[in-house]
């Protein structure tokens, strides 16, 4: 049986700033949901940090309509709710007043899949917060390039053939398919900017879907920036795709992604349990793992991948990553550049103060007589 797996997420709202959002805005998403779920065969809801996601199997095909309206209804439900109680950035992610056939370039994320059900079918939803759809550049690297980081890569056959990375351009708008192993040095050289080049799909050399990516960049969709785009993504697992925990295990590397407090920081991504709020600790990245059974489309699980004692080892490594570079301040590359930065009006706007202060050098430093005269040492 054909079945498609989406996962829709947004923020629209948290309690007493970015951290979560309260139980009865996830009640009037999961109320919503419920009321049409005669369109869906299973769903799950749940959130990381403050972003809201909605994890549904049906039989209706990616970029469906109704689909797309009954998450987006869901999210409008929760904005009512996080209006009510005065929550932080209610209605965050809904940029649109209204629904306009795809949810997709209005705010919300989407992630999907449609395969041929196998009789045990295995995923894994990645949902994270304070952060961007490039922080999977690097595990996903792993996962599907880094045989020293997935033994799987040598000894299962389909792994070893290679996979197609579907690579978006997100200033561009433009997408490319990398093919391993031939494109391997493009594919390294665009997974080296996570801030522009983004996974978007992966999938084997037939054209099996493994791993869809939400890639929308809300300040392009905007115009402005209005918050991180906090990423979700789905990966099939087992038998010819990596096994579960070759899926987790590239997250035990908390690698330094750009997000947290004002998404203007590069911070490590620290895997945490299921349902976690985003800390108050300058906001470090977080990131869950939701694995799930299916089977006629009926979910068993999530079951929390990063809840073992194991990572909690990793969670501290995170946090001694992310109070080292919060001991260096301001100070690149603590900070982003200036064209990532989620407020970078306002840090156009101090600039200003140093331009206007900026007067030309006096001739003495004027370093092209120096040029004349300089003599290559061989
Ligand atoms: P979110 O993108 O998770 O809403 O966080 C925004 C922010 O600026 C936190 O400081
Ligand atoms: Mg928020
Ligand atoms: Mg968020």
């Amino acid at each position: 049986m054909k079945i498609t797996v989406s996962v829709i997420k947004a923020d629209v709202g948290g309690i007493g700033g970015h951290t979560r959002p309260s139980d009865n805005l996830i009640q009037a998403v999961r109320d919503t949901v419920n009321a049409s779920s005669d369109l869906l065969i299973d769903h799950y809801i749940g959130y990381c940090g403050d972003d809201v996601h909605i994890v549904m199997s049906h039989t209706h095909g990616v970029d469906n309509e109704k689909i797309h309206k009954l998450a987006y209804d869901a999210f409008v439900a929760g904005t009512a709710v996080a209006k009510n109680e005065g929550l932080y950035g209610a209605g965050q992610d809904l940029l649109k007043d209204s629904f306009s056939g795809n949810v997709k370039g209005m705010g919300p994320g989407v992630a999907e899949l449609e395969f041929e059900e196998r009789p045990n079918e295995a995923f894994t939803v990645f949902a994270a917060d304070k952060t961007e759809p490039g922080c999977f550049n690097y595990p996903m690297y792993r996962l599907f390039v880094d045989a020293l980081s997935n033994t799987g890569l040598i000894v299962n056959k389909s792994l070893a053939k290679g996979v197609d990375f579907h690579i978006m351009d997100v200033e561009e708008a433009t997408i490319a398919k990398l093919s391993l192993w031939q494109d391997k040095p493009v594919l390294e050289a665009a997974l080296m900017y996570p801030g522009r080049y983004v996974i978007s799909s992966i999938t084997t050399k037939d054209g099996e879907p493994i791993m869809d990516a939400s890639t929308d960049r809300l300040h392009n969709i905007a115009g402005t920036y209005v918050g991180k785009d906090d990423p979700v993504c789905i990966v099939r697992t087992q038998k010819m795709f990596p096994a579960t925990e070759e899926a987790g295990s590239v997250f035990n590397n908390p690698h330094y992604v750009a997000g947290n407090t004002r998404g203007s920081h590069n911070m490590p991504l620290m895997p945490v349990k299921l349902n976690s709020a985003a800390t108050i600790n300058f906001c470090i990245p977080i990131v869950q793992s939701l694995v799930f059974s299916m089977h006629d489309g009926k979910f068993t699980g999530p079951f929390d991948g990063f809840s073992t004692p194991d990572w909690d080892y990793v969670r501290e490594q995170a946090t001694i990553k992310a109070l080292a570079i919060r001991s260096q301040g301001f100070i690149h590359p603590a900070t982003l550049v200036p064209d990532e930065l989620e407020y970078a009006e306002g840090y156009k706007d101090v600039m200003t103060g140093l331009k206007e202060k900026m007067v030309p050098m006096d001739s003495k430093s004027d370093t092209s007589e120096r040029k004349e005269n300089y003599e290559d040492p061989d």
